[in-house]
C-alpha cells in the first residue's frame, strides 16, 4: 500500500521540549512565587504538588488558563507564550525533512499539545501541513489513542496502512498508531532503542518511508 499521508508529533520529534519545560517548569512558579511572595524554590514545589494533584489524565493539565486560574497568576499567560518563542528550537534535520517529504505526501501534526502551544511552536513550519490536529484541543482527549488515529484518518480521508507516524513516545506515537494498521515509527533520539520500527532522528525515518514506497 503506497503511503499518501505522513504524521509527526510534535514535541521531541519536530521541537525540542524546552519551550514547553520554560513555561511549566520555570515561569509558571516565578510568577506563583511573585504573586503569594515565596521563594522561587518554595514556588516550585507548591505548583508541582499542584500539577500533581491534577495529573496527567485529566485535561485540565494541559489547559494553561486553568492553571493562571487555579493559581491565580498576575498577567495573561498569551504573554508568557509570546515571551518565551525565542526559546523554539526545531531540531536541525527538520526543515530539510518537511521541504523533501511534502513534495511527495501531504504530512499532519497530530500533537497532544493544546492549540494555543502548538499555534505558537509551530512558527515558520506551519505551510508545511495540510492539517494540524491537537487532541485536547479538538477532540477533548489527553492521549492519543486508537480511536484518535482512527478519527484523523477518517478527517484525512486516508486508509490506515496509507498513513505513516513517528514520535518520540513509545506507546501513543507507535503502539497506538501500529494497533490500527499505521506504519508507525518510535523516534529515539538517545539510542536507547533498536528495533524493525526504531528510528534515531528524522532523516532516517524519511529513508524508511522511502523504502516502503520502494
Ligand atoms: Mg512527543
Amino acid at each position: 500500500m503506497p503511503i499518501e499521508v505522513v504524521s509527526f508529533d510534535m514535541e521531541g520529534t519536530l521541537i525540542t521540549p524546552r519551550f514547553s519545560e520554560l513555561i511549566w517548569e520555570y515561569d509558571i512558579p516565578r510568577l506563583y512565587a511573585e504573586r503569594h511572595s515565596l521563594t522561587l524554590e518554595e514556588a516550585r514545589r507548591r505548583v508541582f504538588e499542584e500539577y500533581m494533584e491534577i495529573g496527567d489524565e485529566r485535561p485540565e493539565w494541559y489547559d494553561i488558563e486553568y492553571w493562571f486560574r487555579r493559581l491565580d497568576l498576575p498577567g495573561d499567560w498569551r504573554e508568557l507564550l509570546e515571551m518565551r518563542r525565542d526559546a523554539i528550537e526545531p531540531y536541525p534535520e527538520v526543515k530539510g525533512v518537511l521541504e523533501r517529504l511534502s513534495e511527495d505526501y501531504r504530512l499532519i501534526v497530530t500533537s497532544n499539545t493544546i492549540r494555543e502551544f502548538l499555534e505558537v511552536q509551530l512558527q515558520g513550519l506551519e505551510g508545511f501541513f495540510t492539517h494540524i490536529f491537537s487532541a485536547p484541543s479538538d477532540f477533548g482527549e489527553v492521549k492519543k489513542t486508537a480511536g484518535f488515529y482512527r478519527r484523523i484518518c477518517g478527517i484525512v480521508s486516508v486508509k490506515p496502512s496509507s498513513m505513516a507516524h513517528v514520535g518520540d513516545h513509545w506507546r501513543f506515537d507507535y503502539l497506538a498508531p501500529r494497533s490500527i494498521g499505521i506504519e508507525a515509527y518510535y523516534l529515539d533520539r538517545v539510542d536507547e532503542r533498536e528495533g524493525e520500527h526504531v528510528v534515531h532522528d528524522l532523516e532516517e525515518f524519511e529513508r524508511r518511508i522511502r523504502l516502503l514506497d520502494g
